[in-house]
């Protein structure tokens, strides 16, 4: 392959989530778009970013804040995504007619990134003639409520029972009916129950812009990994999933119906989730991963033979340079 390389769609940098700075930036990132083109582990070739409004400024001009800063200290292609938390469409038409995509939360009540199916629905209604593509998290909120309130969150591994798979396979089902409905592009993001994978394989039988990713966390862990020592280190949304149902997404990795891989990358310093070790339900969540996305993946797919390398490559570079709309 002439262009070695990998892109990765869904990374969380240079932003604060639940009042917490992420401990990188772009600047940090720079290092990794400079690797060798080596086959086991290449340069970053760009990235899709996120911009969440916050309500002390415009998202407008948090988006161009962050874009200027991609482009100072970065450098390479980077695709945004966007979430209004107050916004409406007209007040954010320009950004979505540059290109961004919309990414929503079918969750996170508290931290006010909330979408009901309602708006989401109003939001395709909304951008009928631009087809803005929209990333949507998936998980039905009133399903992870009721779990939630019924196991406190004293261990790591309570996670697994308060944000069940069933949340996940109900919103995504429920999304996939208004992307069907609408004719309106969606992506599904880390995808971590098999039954949702199929669900979105059965959907776009029926409409074919629908796209959809995992992460290799979901691959290569399963939820025993919430029970280690420090584990509350590892905690990020989705949790890590019972072993069977990591071993059917590598299966359905292997058929083909993830359009992409993406790390989901969404680093908090250790000493900061440390301070929340026995305040669980406050812990800022998320997992590194843009470093290792090609690699950890290569070594444990594609060395044991489970993927192609061609497969690989479709999976983070060629596919995602697609979604991102960057000439290869
Ligand atoms: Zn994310």
């Amino acid at each position: 392959m002439n262009n070695i390389g990998y892109y990765d769609f869904h990374v969380h940098i240079g932003e604060q989530i639940s009042g917490h700075t992420l401990k990188d930036d772009f600047a940090e990132l720079k290092s990794l778009c400079e690797r060798p083109p080596e086959q086991d582990n290449p340069p970053l070739l760009g990235l899709g970013a996120f911009v969440t409004e916050v309500a002390q400024e415009k998202l407008q001009d948090t988006y161009q804040r962050m874009k200027d800063k991609a482009e100072r200290d970065f450098g390479k292609p980077v695709h945004w995504h966007i979430t209004p938390t107050q916004s409406k469409c007209k007040d954010i038409y320009p950004l979505l007619q540059a290109g961004c995509d919309l990414k929503l939360y079918t969750t996170y009540r508290q931290a006010g990134l909330y979408s009901s199916y309602e708006d989401i629905e109003h939001w395709m209604m909304d951008l009928q003639d631009l087809k803005t593509r929209i990333l949507v998290h998936c998980e039905d909120d009133l399903i992870v409520q009721g779990c939630s309130a019924q196991k406190e969150f004293r261990h790591p591994f309570d996670h697994t029972f308060r944000r069940p798979e069933i949340a996940e396979n109900k919103a995504v089902g429920i999304v996939l009916d208004l992307a069907v409905k609408h004719k309106h592009p969606v992506h599904i993001v880390h995808v971590s129950s098999p039954t949702s994978a199929l669900l979105i394989k059965e959907a776009k039988m029926s409409f074919p812009d629908i796209s959809c990713e995992t992460a290799p966390h979901y691959l290569l862990y399963n939820e025993e990994r919430l029970r280690e020592p420090d584990a509350h280190r590892y905690l990020c949304t989705p949790p890590y999933r019972k072993e069977s149902s990591r071993g059917m997404l590598v299966e359905l990795l292997q058929e083909g119906i993830f359009d992409i891989l993406a790390s989901d990358h969404c680093n908090f310093p250790e000493e900061l989730k440390d301070n929340y070790k026995n305040k669980l339900d406050q812990i800022p969540q998320g997992i590194p991963g843009i470093s290792s996305l090609y690699t950890a993946v290569y070594s444990a797919l594609v060395k044991t033979g489970k993927i192609s390398l061609e497969q690989l490559d479709r999976l983070l570079r060629i596919k995602p340079a697609e979604l991102m709309h960057i000439q290869g």
